[in-house]
């Protein structure tokens, strides 16, 4: 693991590296979009995503870059319904919906509770319901908002990384314990949780990256997630893109990624899902790219491992 150069990682300096926002409208998603998945019954089936406009997360992880399409000002009531509604007129019939909103769900200053009816009865007819929260905002109000739904209720949790100096760095303000604790609470109320987990996130190298990701699939597997998402730690924040010219960090190869994949889908612990979000900035060899691609999308649908892509890309490793 690298020294860092010392600069305090936390809110004011993070938030000080930031570009400008994108311009956003209260009542439009900031995008949406439709994907296979493979669902906990073991189906592959689509997936909508409605990318919700709010009022940018509380917190200041070093590594997000979700605050780009968020407002500063909570949105009026009613908004919230409003996109989804709009969304939902767009998007070809699914039965299963992510509501993801740059944050945390559970955040009121985010979701108005007041929407929560209206949201519920407009996702009526889908099968599941997942949405995202920061563990500490997991409490009874997941419980009301479940109440609602006719829907299945699923919620993604960032773990991030168990890397105990890394995970202090990233600002998260959670404690490996705030994780299992509300894991435990989702599980005690019949609700499946997805692990997020970085693949390498700033401060270690390209080997230590897989190391850690493997260790934190275990860990969230431990505390009892059905499901972990690995996410190739991605540069662009203005923070992350410091500590890149410093040294500090490097986003990691599409090879670490096929590799902690097939670490987690070995395990047999529950899904594993590589997310390919921007995939081909994780790639310097446009020989194998699309072929790698392909085979990540296979391993995440049929969860089992796929023929190994031969290329001549495939010893080198960028530390
Ligand atoms: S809690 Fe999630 S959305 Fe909020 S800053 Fe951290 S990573 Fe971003
Ligand atoms: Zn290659």
């Amino acid at each position: 693991m690298k020294k860092k150069k010392d600069h305090k990682l936390e809110d004011a300096w993070i938030r000080a590296q930031r570009g400008d926002k994108n311009k956003t409208d209260p009542y439009k998603p900031y995008a949406f979009n439709v994907e296979k998945e493979r669902t906990s019954s073991g189906k592959i089936e689509d997936v909508a995503t409605i990318f919700l406009t709010n009022k940018e997360c509380p917190f200041s992880c070093l590594m997000c870059d979700l605050w780009k399409n968020t407002t500063d000002e909570k949105v009026p009531p009613g908004a919230i319904p409003e996109q989804i509604s709009w969304a939902l007129e767009q998007l070809p019939p699914s039965k299963h919906i992510k509501l993801y909103n740059s944050g945390n769900f559970f955040d009121k200053q985010a979701i108005p509770r007041k929407d929560y009816a209206k949201m519920a009865s407009l996702v009526q007819n889908f099968e599941t319901v997942i949405v995202e929260s920061h563990p500490r905002l997991i409490n009874d109000k997941v419980l009301q908002f479940r109440d609602m739904l006719g829907a299945e209720l699923q919620v993604a949790i960032g773990l991030e990384t168990v890397h105990p100096e890394v995970v202090s760095k990233l600002n998260k303000r959670m404690q490996l314990a705030d994780f299992k604790k509300s894991v435990e609470f989702l599980n005690k109320h019949d609700i499946k949780s997805r692990a997020f987990i970085l693949l390498r996130p700033p401060f270690l190298n390209e080997i230590e990256g897989i190391e850690w990701a493997r260790k934190s699939i275990d860990y969230a597997f431990e505390c009892g997630v059905e499901c972990c998402v690995i996410i190739p730690t991605r540069s662009g924040n203005g923070a992350l893109d410091i500590l890149q010219k410093e040294g500090h960090f490097s986003p990691p190869d599409i090879k670490s990624l096929e590799e902690a994949l097939e670490y987690g889908i070995g395990l047999q612990s529950g899904r594993v899902f590589a997310d390919l979000w921007d995939i081909n900035m994780f790639s310097t060899c446009m020989k194998c790219l699309e072929e790698r691609k392909i085979r990540l999308e296979n391993t995440n649908h049929y969860q089992q491992l796929q023929p190994v892509v031969s290329c001549s890309c495939a010893k080198k490793i960028n530390l």
